[in-house]
Parts: structure tokens; sequence; C-alpha cells
């Protein structure tokens, strides 16, 4: 299926590996410009790499000129991480018709321990980046008839995981605003903004939580990584691949219809019925 949205342009954040590298892959097999961005520059120079390959495949197989790929190294939480990713060179300004939200999400631990900086902390990277990035560019993708919004948050909001209560609290606060926003008149004028939560997949993020139960419980990492695919109702984790392939079609002309929705990919692991 094309998803009609070659020579588009997307920012996408954090985005050096794991479920943002996932989203611009897909985005640029389709022949989407991108620009990325994540903190370290010696990895998220490799992954720009690796997406101008894959943007290269697309260019023979269409007979067209390669998509860009744009890398900030930055870190988006902060405002000049975000003015540096609207503002580089050679990419679109604040005209961009995808924006896929993503950051690191916040550490477990117990809500006691917490102060106030923990909280708004935890705020300020995974509520306020996402809106204050959904502001720039939203007024231009309205106006334009044209916008595809995805939030990357996870499936804590719908089924909370006690341990996690910063990124419960400060993800379903994005959840909430995106849920007016989405229904608001921008939905007449060609934006969608969704939410993808994703359950268990396998990036590095997953794999160093294994090796802090491995600590506490004594069992050998691959011992805790099988347990946890086990309690997986698909019997195994999700590829970043997959991920970025159900964010690339939100991002389609083919899902022009489906805004302000919570999307759950995790394998089967939500127990309820809806
Ligand atoms: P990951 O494999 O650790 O990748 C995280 C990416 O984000 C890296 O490229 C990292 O690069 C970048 N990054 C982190 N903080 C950043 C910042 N402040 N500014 C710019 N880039 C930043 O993690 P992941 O598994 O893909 O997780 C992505 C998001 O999904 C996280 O919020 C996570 O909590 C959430 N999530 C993941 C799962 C899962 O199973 N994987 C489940 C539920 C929720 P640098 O470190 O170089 O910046």
């Amino acid at each position: 299926m094309d998803l009609g949205i070659a020579g588009k342009w997307a920012l996408v954040c954090a985005a050096s590996k794991g479920l943002g590298f996932g989203c611009a892959q897909a985005l640029v097999a389709e022949g989407v410009n991108v620009v990325i961005n994540a903190r370290s520059e010696g990895p998220l120079q490799q992954a720009a790499e690796k997406l101008r390959a894959v943007g290269a495949d697309w260019a023979r197989a269409n007979g067209q000129k390669a998509p860009e790929v744009l890398a900030v190294a930055c870190d988006i939480t902060r405002a000049e991480g975000r003015a540096a990713v609207l503002g580089v060179a050679g990419g679109p300004g604040v005209n961009f018709d995808i924006l896929v939200n993503n950051a690191g999400g916040p550490p477990p631990g117990d809500f006691r321990d917490w102060q106030r900086e923990d909280w708004l902390k935890a705020v300020e990277a995974n509520m306020l980046t996402p809106i204050e990035l959904i502001k720039a560019v939203v007024d231009g993708m309205a106006a334009r008839g044209f916008g595809r919004i995805v939030n990357i948050t996870s499936s804590a909001v719908k089924a909370p995981i006690d341990i996690l209560g910063l990124s419960n609290g400060a993800r379903s606060g994005l959840t909430g605003f995106v849920a007016g926003l989405a229904r608001s008149e921008i939905a007449a004028r060609g934006v969608t903004i969704n939410n993808l939560l994703p359950g268990r997949f396998d990036t590095d993020r997953l794999r160093a939580t294994f090796a802090g139960v491995a600590q506490k419980t004594g069992q050998a990492i691959e011992e805790v990584r099988a347990e946890q695919a086990a309690g997986v109702p698909a019997k195994r984790f999700g590829r970043p691949e997959e991920f970025g392939a159900i964010c690339a079609f939100l991002c389609s002309q083919h899902a022009g219809y489906v805004t302000g929705q919570n999307i759950l990919p995790d394998g089967g692991m939500y127990p309820g019925t809806y």
C-alpha cells in the first residue's frame, strides 16, 4: 500500500534508536523527509546514516530523489533543543507535515521519595514538551490542510504500573489534553492527533529493565527476559519495526479519519474488552 506521504516533512523526536528510530525508518521507507534528534551525537549520526540507506533504496525503487535525513543532537525536553530542531538548516522550519513526539520516560520509584522537582521534570519531558511542539506546528498544518501528529506514550496510560507513577501522571496529562485538541476545529482541517501506547517492545530501554529485575531477584537476565515475554499473550516482545509501521500508517493519507485515539500495540497484554 502506498501511504501517499512521499515528499512530506516529518519531525521524529528521540529517534537514534528504539521506537523513535522505528518510526523514522518506516517514514523514510515511504519517501518522507525527516528531521531526527537525540542527545548523543555519535549514535544519532549512525542512525541518520542507516536512514539515508533506507531513503536511497526508496529512491531507486521509485525513480525519485532520495528523501532528506537531517539530524540534530539536542535535548528535546529543553526549549533550546526544540528551537534547534525547528530551526535546522535545510529543514522546513515549523512547516512540518508530520510530528512524532517522543522522549525518554521518567524513572520508576515510590512516590513518597519524589520531590516537586521530580514531578516537574516528568511533566516537562512527557507532557509539556509534546504540547510545545504541537503548538509550534499545528496551525501551519491546519492552514495547509494536512497534518499528522503521533505521540508515543505508554500502555501504562491505560493500565497504570504502580512504580511508574511519574509516567502514569505526566502521560495521562498529555492524553487528556490531546483528547480535547484532536476534536477541536483542527479535525475539520486535515489534522489528526493520535497516541501510540507501547506495551513491551524489544529496545535498549526494555532490556535495561531486565538487568534491574535480575539484580533484585538473583535470576539470570535471560531468565527474566523469557519470563517477561511469556507474560505477553503473543509470547514475545514487539519489534520497533512493527511499531514504526503502525506509526507510518497513522501518518498516511489513509488514516485521515482516525483522530483522538489511543492505540495499544501490546501483543494482547491489556486484559480489558475495551
Ligand atoms: P530507547 O530504546 O532507550 O530509545 C530512547 C531514544 O530516545 C534514544 O534515541 C535516546 O537517545 C532518545 N532520547 C531520550 N531522551 C531524550 C531527550 N531528552 N531528548 C532527545 N532524545 C532523547 O527507548 P524506547 O524503548 O524506544 O522508548 C521510547 C519511549 O517509549 C520512552 O518514553 C519509553 O518510556 C516509552 N515506552 C517504551 C516501552 C518499551 O517497551 N520499549 C514501553 C512503554 C513506554 P539519547 O539517549 O542519545 O538522547
